[in-house]
């Protein structure tokens, strides 16, 4: 990985910040199938779209500026080579929001949608590991009857087989509030 000639400093204009709202440095990203990948900051995107590893798909009206340029603010890009997601989803951070947004915030076990917890559905004492097809969002009165045991020991069943989340998860938890723009994007 050869880098790098420092990016330039971009920003947006004081008065776009305070009207849109955190969402204002988030950059949806788009597979070259228009297939969204991720989410990255405004100055990530930049880099790409001067790189020419990407293209802008959706601008906003208003543009950033450095001190010798102007580009219009990307909303959302697309990448101009395709990127292999499976190898990209098991880098994916385990986090308690991930398992949430996953799990549609709801128990794993009985359907609750409050107190919630992580499980490991094999407890780690078992040898159970902290991954995606291991780990469950569990409410707190679920997780202290399974306890050290396995579901089935205790009469408990899984509503879904866990695996690794699709992408729109991510997005989600990184961007808690969707922009318009990107909607008919993660339609899909
Ligand atoms: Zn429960």
């Amino acid at each position: 990985m050869g880098t790098s000639i420092p990016a330039p400093v971009w920003s947006a204009p004081p008065s776009e910040h305070q009207r849109r709202g955190p969402e204002v440095g988030r950059v949806l990203v788009l597979n070259a199938t228009y297939e969204p990948v991720n989410v990255c900051t405004v100055r990530r995107a930049v880099v790409l779209l001067l790189k020419e590893k990407a293209e802008v798909i959706e601008r906003a009206e208003w543009e950033l500026h450095s001190a010798t340029a102007s580009i219009a603010r990307p909303v959302v890009i697309r990448l101009v080579t395709y990127v292999r997601i499976p190898r990209d989803t098991h880098r994916r951070k385990i986090t308690r929001r991930a398992v949430f947004a996953r799990d549609n915030w709801t128990c794993q076990y009985c359907g609750a949608r409050s107190q919630l917890t992580v499980d490991h559905v094999v407890p780690r004492s078992k040898g159970g590991g902290s991954t995606w097809d291991n780990i469950v969002a569990s409410c707190a009165p679920c997780n202290r009857r399974k306890g050290d045991a396995l579901p089935r020991q205790v009469g408990m069943r899984l509503l879904n087989q866990p695996r690794t989340p699709s992408p729109h998860v991510f997005i989600q938890v990184a961007s808690p509030t969707i922009p318009a723009a990107w909607r008919q994007y993660l339609a899909a």
